[in-house]
């Protein structure tokens, strides 16, 4: 639809004053055709206009004089209502962009605060490395001072005594006094030059590379938005593992299969794989793969009717998030917390590791909610995000995407956790299960088997 023009001429002529007439067959026009809204002549209605609803003026004008009280009360009640609302909304979001960037401008305060208190901190151990220096530099000097002081004391004793009882003092004496003498003015023991201060300070390189790392950098979430460029059935059933691992190859579990297999995207071929879990990861700095392993004894991993024991898991149960060669070998494990008994899943679901080491693990906590606990790649738990998410995926920028199914939305988060914005909605994905972002492309298989292919907007 054209937009209306705001500040347009109305037409307030009177039927005498004016009819005009079709250029195309040369006939007044006296018509209007309701579905094209447009002015026509009688000609026009037996042609072009041949199927369409058409009116003579007279007509529609009173059966718009009829209906205008309806129509103009209908527009002072809603219409206008409704963009009344809209105002009000643009207000209050400019508001909201308000109370955003001044958020967002407080946090960079914060992390600017905790920069300078630590460079103070620095600069004050450094500090007391030169005062310290001086310190105990100047008390060695005093102390020589003083020796020094001494010396010149006792020497000037000697002088003075040698000066008046030369003439009596026999020879042998005289002579041992000189010898005293010359050993106190020859004594270097308190030699200062020992005790100069000795700390020096050299500045380090201001690189502006690094200060721009420490003080972080700005995104624009526009950035982060993404468009769909495909979409296809894949089976009818739930898409549950989707696992990039380059190009042509992913890695993909059946539903009732404990095993993954590796599947060439272009010949379509499935190898068997060596590999067992409940979800699969190419690990992104090391080599190798992590992988989800819910063990509860009795092979029965995907029963429904068993949630008590799925959910809660006793201590025979292993909740495992395995860091496993390509060939199988066990590289290490994470299962507990640092004070090695509490565990870190419930059912550990879906794994992936972010760019910058951190592990971002699914964990269904029941049959109906979950969350996602992000660990240090050393198995520290860094911070829990209590969404709803089936699966997880990172971005370049070390931001985590992670689906909520119940709710058909894919959330954009912060590397910590944190919510930053729905990247996309219910318009857009229903249902989202599985997620598997190689490169710019993210691609969504939902509950329905479908998988719709989206490609991020930056490069
Ligand atoms: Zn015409
Ligand atoms: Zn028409």
């Amino acid at each position: 639809m054209a937009a209306t023009p705001v500040s347009s001429k109305y037409l307030l002529e009177s039927a005498q004053e004016h009819i005009p007439m079709c250029i195309k067959h040369n006939l007044n026009i006296d018509m209007t055709c309701e579905d094209c809204d447009e002015f026509i002549c009688s000609q026009c209605a037996k042609t072009d206009h041949k199927d369409h609803e058409w009116k003579t003026i007279p007509t529609a004008g009173s059966l718009g004089r009829r209906e205008l009280k309806k129509t103009l009360s209908k527009v002072k009640e809603k219409d206008i209502a409704e963009i009344d609302e809209k105002i009000k909304k643009a207000s209050k979001q400019k508001e909201g962009n308000r109370k955003c960037c001044d958020s967002e401008v407080s946090k960079l305060q914060k992390h600017y605060d905790a920069i300078v208190s630590k460079l103070d901190e620095i600069k004050k151990n450094l500090e007391t490395k030169l005062v310290e220096n001086l310190e105990r530099k100047n008390a060695e000097v005093s102390k020589k001072k003083l020796d020094l002081e001494n010396k010149r004391d006792i020497i000037k004793d000697l002088v003075e005594f040698l000066e008046d009882k030369h003439g009596t003092m026999s020879d042998y004496s005289l002579i041992d006094n000189l010898r005293d003498l010359t050993n106190l003015v020859s004594n270097t023991d308190s030699d200062i030059e020992r005790e100069d201060h000795s700390v020096r300070y050299r500045g380090g390189d201001i690189s502006e590379g690094s200060l721009d790392s420490i003080m972080g950098q700005t995104f624009d979430l526009d950035d982060f938005r993404v468009t769909e460029t495909d979409s296809f059935q894949y089976e009818d059933e739930c898409v549950h593992v989707l696992e990039a691992i380059d190009e042509d190859t992913r890695l993909v579990r059946e539903y009732k299969s404990k095993c993954f297999e590796r599947m060439n995207i272009r010949n379509k071929k499935k190898e068997k794989f060596n590999i067992c879990g409940k979800d699969v990861c190419v690990t992104d700095k090391e080599g190798g793969l992590l992988v989800t392993l819910v063990d509860d004894d009795d092979d029965d991993d995907d029963d429904d009717d068993d949630d008590t024991k799925t959910f809660h898991p006793d201590s025979k149960s292993r909740r495992v998030l395995r860091h496993v060669t390509l060939t199988g070998d066990v590289i290490r494990e994470y299962e507990y917390q640092e004070d090695s008994q509490t565990r870190l899943f419930t059912l550990p679901y879906k794994v992936r590791q972010n760019g910058n080491t951190d592990i971002c693990v699914v964990n269904r906590t029941s049959q109906s909610t979950g969350e996602l606990v992000i660990l240090s790649s050393s198995g520290f738990l860094k911070s829990v995000y209590h969404g709803n998410p089936t699966d997880v995926v990172c971005n370049a920028h070390f931001n985590i995407i992670v689906t909520d199914c119940s709710n058909s939305q894919i959330l954009l988060l912060s590397p910590d956790g944190e919510f930053m914005e729905y990247l996309l909605t219910e318009n857009e994905v229903k249902h989202p299960y599985s997620m598997s972002l190689y490169k710019f492309t993210l691609w969504v298989g939902d509950y329905q088997g479908l998988i719709k292919v989206f490609q991020f907007n930056y490069t």
